[in-house]
């Protein structure tokens, strides 16, 4: 599922596949009671007459919140919406890859989960 890299005695990187990452923050979340709405796609925000924020999906429900924070992603429906200016991601390049092997000799031993 994970490993990390110890440098100098220190860990100082973590690897960890993405999926079980995301079921490990959302199994969190749940276990804290907080509930999670699958299925709902952001459309619009306004700021609540009363302080706070109230996000509209696209089918037609409402929430309404102290704060609001945008979690989605690099076409952020959020962002679109608070910063209309914005002029959108720029592709950057590639600039790193990697992948999972198994029977190669590394200098240094992979620490498991
Ligand atoms: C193939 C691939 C491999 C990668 N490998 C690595 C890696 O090995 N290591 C690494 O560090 N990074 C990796 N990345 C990059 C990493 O996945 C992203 O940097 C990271 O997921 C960004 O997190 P985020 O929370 O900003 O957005 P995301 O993880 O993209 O999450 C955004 C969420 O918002 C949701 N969403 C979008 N629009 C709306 C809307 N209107 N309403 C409601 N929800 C919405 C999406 O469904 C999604 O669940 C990889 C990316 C890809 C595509």
């Amino acid at each position: 599922m994970g490993g990390g890299v110890l440098v100098g005695g220190g860990l100082k990187s973590v690897f960890i596949k993405r999926v079980p990452l995301g079921n490990i923050l959302s199994d969190e979340v749940e276990r804290q009671g907080i509930p999670i709405l699958r299925g709902k796609k952001l459309e619009d925000i306004k700021a609540a007459a009363e302080g706070g924020a109230v996000a509209t999906f696209q089918d037609g429900t409402s929430v309404s919140g102290d704060y609001l924070i945008g979690c989605d992603g690099v076409h952020s429906r959020t962002r679109q919406i608070i910063d209309p200016g914005f002029q959108g991601p720029a592709f950057t390049g590639l600039i790193n890859s990697g992948g999972y092997t198994s029977g190669v000799e590394v200098p240094s031993e992979p620490v498991k989960e």
